[in-house]
């Protein structure tokens, strides 16, 4: 990744995530339904459909035998560790690994929460829903000062504000994997096309290791090198070649550079004129200089790698 994002605080939607997740390990030791919610969040979900689909779960959990059980406590206690599964140290249990009638009600009550549940007067009230959290995370996280895309470095990213606003990827499939989908630690903003064109459904946990968004301290190159973009970080090489396999940011630098590279020279060649006493290789230095204050800001970065090219033949 271009850049990754803050970890950042949300009291209300945590405590929202903690109440549920609550309510199914209260199933798991085997509370009875009346105790299952606290009062307040009990009151609080009685009249929406989530209610309804925690107890039919709670009532076929019953049913369940043990073997069956202890897999559902395995996905609980493993799916939500998303960033020792993007380290490769955590495999997540499937909802196919599940059996078919326990998997079919977990996946009912996990939909539910993502794509209706918070468009709910809770959710809404105290989160501002989805757009609320966005608008939240461009804000508090470096998105509003790169304004990129950070998984390609090419799309721009709009502000809470938009009307179109990018979507959340959920960076471990939902639709593979229970407990993921209202996880705040699984839900990146990405742009459209590198949600819809690339990621799809891949699955991060078939890789050996992917970049965990929230990380710190990592700092990806670009180098361009025999007329081609290249990704280096020696120590995170593995994370790398997932990044590229998963997004395909070489190729699709290649292409969108494809065109700028000329602009990039003559904006170089200009500086020469207005600076008469300026040489091209000076010219080029103060280029590159300006554009490292701001290197992952629109596409600083991909200009940098070609001119550093430059600086090695003149
Ligand atoms: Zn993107």
């Amino acid at each position: 990744m271009w850049y990754f994002y803050d970890d950042f605080q949300n009291v209300e939607f945590d405590k929202i995530v903690n109440e549920i997740n609550n309510a199914f390990r209260n199933i798991f030791i085997g509370k009875e339904w009346k105790e299952i919610f606290t009062k307040q969040f009990e009151q609080e979900i009685r009249k929406t459909k989530l209610h309804k689909l925690f107890y039919d779960y709670y009532e076929l959990y019953k049913t369940t035998d043990g073997n069956e059980r202890r897999k559902i406590y395995s996905a609980y206690c493993k799916n939500m560790r998303i960033e020792e599964i993007c380290l490769g140290t955590i495999k997540p249990i499937s909802y196919s690994q599940l059996n078919e009638n326990v998997s079919k009600k977990l996946r009912e009550l996990f939909d539910y929460l993502y794509s209706d549940f918070t468009k709910r007067k809770l959710f809404k009230n105290n989160v501002g829903g989805l757009k609320g959290y966005y608008e939240q995370f461009y804000i508090e996280t470096s998105i509003n000062i790169n304004k990129r895309c950070p998984f390609c470095g090419i799309q721009a990213m709009a502000s809470g504000k938009n009307s179109h606003r990018p979507d959340f990827d959920h960076y471990l499939l939902e639709s593979k994997y229970p407990f993921v989908s209202l996880l705040r630690k699984n839900l990146m903003p990405m742009c459209d096309d590198c949600n819809k064109k690339y990621k799809k459904v891949k699955d991060i946990s078939n890789y050996k290791k992917v970049f965990y968004p929230f990380s710190r301290n990592i700092n990806n190159k670009l180098v361009y090198k025999n007329n081609t973009y290249k990704i280096v970080n020696n120590t995170y090489s593995e994370e790398v070649t997932s990044w590229d396999e998963i997004f395909d940011v070489e190729n699709r630098i290649d292409l969108y550079s494809e065109n700028l590279k000329l602009g990039w020279i003559t904006s170089i060649n200009e500086t020469k004129i207005f600076g008469a006493q300026l040489s091209f290789d000076e010219a080029l230095k103060m280029e590159i200089a300006r554009i490292e204050n701001n290197y992952y800001s629109s596409d600083n970065f991909i200009e940098k790698a070609y001119l550093e090219d430059l600086q090695i033949y003149v």
